[in-house]
């Protein structure tokens, strides 16, 4: 399949094209039209290197409604390092979608910057769960308004302890949202969270 099939703006089209990628990896495929489609929760069972990023960040930018300048995705990530490599390809494949501002948040750094980066709006959160609890607590941010939520490598979150703060910021956002969780194995407290916050997720192996 090509990306134009797939449903992609020609906005991104253009940008991923600069970055030479040609066609679509598998989990691109599956990923890219479920979420444009807002059909399901998705789990997938994918590596690092599958081309993920790019499955869950092109839907989450073209879904965005760059009018309501409120959180709309949120997506939750290990470490400060993937933090800003998430944000980072986010900020290359929507090169060409103008006005679209991706806030990564993470703890170690100063949260008053965040916090004011916050108050002139934000359309796309890309936080370490800790970090993101202390902004929600501050109530420094709303999730009111938030359509996607994805968990990025979500065995290492839970291996890192962040379990409490993902169920209380999944207990956060609206309950109409689509869910997206990317784990490389599938641990029982992974089970554990599918069961209690997706509605029949389809499963993808890569
Ligand atoms: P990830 O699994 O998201 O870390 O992506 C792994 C690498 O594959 C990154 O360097 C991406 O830039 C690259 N990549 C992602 N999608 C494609 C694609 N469709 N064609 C070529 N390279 C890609």
């Amino acid at each position: 399949s090509t990306f134009e099939e797939l449903g992609v703006i020609p906005e991104i089209r253009q940008a991923i094209t600069e970055l030479g990628f040609e066609n679509p990896m598998p989990v691109q495929a599956e990923v890219i039209p479920q979420l444009l489609s807002h059909k399901r929760d998705i789990i997938a069972l994918a590596q690092t290197g599958t081309g993920k990023t790019a499955a869950f960040g092109i839907p989450v930018i073209q879904k965005t409604d760059l009018s309501l300048l409120s959180p709309q995705t949120v997506i939750l990530c290990p470490t400060r390092e993937l933090c800003l490599q998430i944000a980072g390809d986010l900020t290359d494949f929507s090169t060409y979608v103008e006005d679209l501002k991706i806030l990564p948040v993470y703890g170690g750094s100063s949260i008053e910057s965040q916090i004011r980066t916050l108050k002139r709006g934000v359309h796309i959160i890309v936080a370490t769960p800790g970090r993101l609890i202390d902004l929600i607590n501050r109530k420094t941010v709303s999730l009111k308004h938030v359509h996607t939520i994805v968990l990025d490598e979500a065995d290492e979150m839970l291996n890192m302890g962040f379990s409490e703060s993902i169920d209380e910021i999944l207990s956060s956002v609206p309950e109409s949202r689509s869910m997206l969780l990317f784990s490389a194995t599938m641990p029982k407290e992974i089970e554990k969270i599918t069961r209690k916050y997706m509605s029949d997720p389809v499963e993808i192996t890569i």
